[in-house]
């Protein structure tokens, strides 16, 4: 096992990542949505108010961030994207529909990324890497980001630190639920046995596994979603979450990108052994 070491005497990475679906994830997960503003008015608030209040804090703290972004949005919302990328952060891809890769065709999820990356790399952004809609990878999917030349992906859950997938050259960058806004946080009607929690528990978890990946010398990736972490509560947690995590020296924060770069310069080019 590779162990990875991080730049200028840092002990850990951390990246804070922003998933922009929008109305996206909510047609994918139910198409009768199309029909139901009301449902899709609390998606819209991502682009239209969380987006800019999220940016708004990533500036006063000098981090730039990695906003994961499916490719209608950049049709649906040019102007949320120019902003992102205008304000230096990395934008990835996230999809073209945000329809989970699992429930497609390999052709599918293929016209999906293609059309995602055209869109992406069209908006000006360096794109080198993806995060699976719902991280609901398919067996296809490592495949398809592999001959598309990406660098890494962002969407498994088995390590505390980046690692290179078997046989391959692409880097993952590991997730996980409990560092993720949408379990904690998103409710809507219809989804009744979920509690909405307080900023208070969600800060003592995320503070905690901060905590403990430090001290493991792991790669903390905080997933967020600008329509739930958008609501006023949530970005002052996000602020005071940023100037704790900011608080030690020896963090590197910055972007996906970034992190995947380091880890490939370091991980062994192995073949058939997972690093
Ligand atoms: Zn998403």
């Amino acid at each position: 096992v590779t162990q990875i070491t991080w730049p200028e005497g840092k002990r850990v990475a951390a990246s804070f990542t922003f998933d922009v679906d929008a109305e996206s994830a909510w047609l994918a997960m139910d198409p009768a949505n199309a029909d139901r503003p009301g449902v899709l008015s609390q998606a819209i608030y991502g682009p239209k108010v969380g987006v800019p209040l999220i940016l708004d804090v990533l500036a006063r703290h000098g981090v730039k961030g990695s906003f994961f972004i499916p490719g209608i949005n950049v049709e649906l919302y040019p102007d949320t994207v120019e902003a992102i990328v205008d304000a230096g952060h990395e934008i990835g891809l996230h999809g073209y529909t945000h329809t989970p890769p699992a429930t497609l065709t390999r052709d599918e999820e293929s016209e999906e990324l293609d059309r995602a990356y055209t869109l992406l790399t069209g908006a000006g952004g360096n794109v080198t890497g993806y995060r699976s809609p719902s991280w609901d990878v398919s067996p296809h999917t490592l495949d398809l980001l592999e001959a598309k030349g990406l660098l890494y992906a962002s969407q498994f859950m088995d390590d505390l630190r980046p690692y290179r997938h078997a046989g391959r050259r692409l880097v993952e960058l590991p997730i996980q639920w409990i560092l993720d806004d949408w379990p904690h946080f998103a409710w809507y009607a219809g989804d009744s046995a979920r509690t909405i929690r307080s900023t208070q528990e969600v800060e003592t978890i995320w503070t905690e596994e901060f905590d403990g990946i430090r001290h493991l010398n792991g790669s903390y990736i905080l997933t967020m979603h600008p329509q739930v972490i958008g609501r006023p509560s949530r970005v002052a947690l996000l602020d005071r979450f940023i100037g704790y995590v900011s608080s030690h020296d020896d963090v590197w924060i910055t972007t996906c990108a970034e992190i995947a770069a380091h880890a490939d310069a370091q991980l062994p080019a192995t073949v058939g052994v997972q690093a």
